[in-house]
């Protein structure tokens, strides 16, 4: 890890408050925890060559994220994500992706809710003022930054070994390039964190075309816009609606293949199925070319951190607050007191009670947390030795057949690697995370047997 000279870094154990708090002598940095990488040989599995290598990922389960990407579930009124976001006792702050109105789920919400919470901070407390922020993904750094540029004498707590939350970069050499288990896909409305990465000389590609294949052949593009249409209509509706049911209203079939390919790759950005999201407050639909991150990403989150007192492997239990502060446990038992805490744990975490609140949370921020949803994806990334199939497509969706995974970013025309990506979401990303790693390699080789 590159964070530098000043940052200070620690592992797990008791004191680690203490010292954290107290000391300004860098430590090692922990290495990071492996990865769940494949070691048994794979079985061929038809003319679907045998990767070199694969590693995927585990949000569904992992307990310091329990789950991908927040989504609005039908039924879930507006303002629930304003509920999220609304600080408690002006003590408590909420920040992260699920409490961005205008981009929850990706990255460019996640550090918008970071300067969210800067300002919100800025206009009650004094400079100097001693802020504790919890989590270091993206709206963590983002946050942290920002308060420390305020004066502020700022504190990052973070549970796993490392920084990044969601944004999760694995450099490993057996690889041509980092493998990206989180975030990595920018739309065309990221061009503004496409920028602020390209000044950090982090590289972006384009994925440009899409190959839509049924078993049976290459079928038409499957356009987006009927659904568009089916929601702007289910919009204007008395109730809210699934989207799988605004398509319905709207004469469409959600079981059509080609239509149930689209919302596979639908579910791939909004971590849930068709029925299960509103259609009042859908996900963004991407059309066009997307972009996707060459490099690590790590370095744009180490960057904002820089120079800031990080804890790492320090996972906060509880937080106890009351008008004049706020208390912050650690899992250790340690505890130490600060005039505003920034909370950035993932909306998972708050829907498992990862974080106990002393007293209670208000109504409307547990109303809020149950409310919304939070959605998986996965991702397993294969590298094989020759080129898979002929196809210079960037994008691959798969029409129809029994795949389990429905969408593959083909690295090879745009970085000239024979790697491929495969990503899933909503419930069928539920089953994957459910497979051990043989399982979950047979499945994603059988669902590329299409395209081989
Ligand atoms: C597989 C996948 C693919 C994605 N693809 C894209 C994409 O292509 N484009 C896009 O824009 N977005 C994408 N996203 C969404 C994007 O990653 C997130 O919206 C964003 O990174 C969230 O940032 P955050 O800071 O809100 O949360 P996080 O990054 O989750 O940060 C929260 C931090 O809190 C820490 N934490 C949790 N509990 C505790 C605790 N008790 N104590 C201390 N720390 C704690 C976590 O470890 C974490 O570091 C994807 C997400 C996933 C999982």
């Amino acid at each position: 890890m590159r964070i530098t000279r000043r940052t200070l870094l620690l592992g797990a154990g008791a004191g680690a408050m203490s010292v954290l708090l107290a000391s300004c002598t860098p430590e090692p940095n922990p290495a990071p925890s492996p990865t769940p990488t494949r070691t048994r040989e794979p079985q061929p599995n038809g003319d679907v060559p045998v990767p070199a290598g694969s590693v995927r990922s585990s949000w569904t389960t992992d307990p310091f994220a329990r789950g991908a990407a927040s989504f609005t579930p039908v039924g879930a009124l507006a303002g629930a994500r304003a509920a999220l976001a609304a600080s408690v006792e002006d003590r408590l702050f909420f920040a992260g992706e699920a409490t961005d109105e205008d981009a929850p789920g990706t990255m460019r919400g996640a550090i918008s809710s970071g300067e969210r919470v800067v300002d919100e901070i800025r206009e009650r407390a004094q400079r100097g003022e001693r802020i504790a922020v919890i989590g270091a993904g993206l709206a963590g750094a983002t946050a942290a930054a920002g308060l420390v540029d305020a004066g502020m004498e700022v504190t990052v707590f973070e549970a796993r070994d490392r920084v990044g939350g969601r944004v999760h970069s694995r450099s490993d050499d057996s690889w041509p390039m980092p493998v990206q288990l989180g975030a990595w896909l920018f739309a065309a409305d990221d061009t503004d964190l496409i920028d602020r990465l390209s000044a950090r000389d982090i590289g972006v590609v384009d994925l440009s075309g899409a190959q839509w294949l049924s078993p049976e052949g290459e079928v038409d593009p499957v356009s987006a816009e009927p659904l568009q249409t089916a929601i702007d209509a289910a919009q204007t509706a008395p109730e809210d609606v699934t989207i799988a049911e605004a398509l319905t209203e709207a004469g469409g079939d959600p079981a059509d293949p080609a239509t149930a390919a689209l919302l596979a790759f639908l579910a791939t950005h909004a971590g849930a199925d068709a029925d299960l999201l509103s259609s009042w407050f859908p996900p963004a639909l991407v059309e066009g070319d997307q972009m996707a991150a060459r490099d690590t990403l790590v370095p744009f989150v180490e960057q904002a951190l820089d120079g800031l007192r990080v804890g790492l492997s320090s996972p906060v239990a509880g937080l106890a607050y009351d008008d004049s502060g706020v208390s912050v446990r650690l899992g250790t038992g340690e505890a130490s007191s600060f005039d505003r805490v920034v909370v950035t744990v993932p909306l998972g975490v708050l829907q498992q009670q990862g974080l106990e609140f002393d007293p209670p949370l208000p109504f409307a921020n547990r109303g809020a947390i149950t409310a919304l949803g939070m959605g998986a994806i996965e991702t397993i990334w294969l590298r094989f030795d020759e080129p898979f199939g002929e196809s210079d497509a960037a994008l691959w969706h798969t029409v129809g057949g029994d795949a389990m995974i429905r969408t593959w970013v083909n690295l090879r025309p745009a970085t000239g690697e024979n790697v491929l990506v495969g990503i899933v979401g909503g419930k069928a990303a539920e089953d994957f995370a459910a497979l051990d790693d043989e399982a979950a390699l047979e499945a994603a080789l059988a669902s590329l047997t299409v395209y081989a």
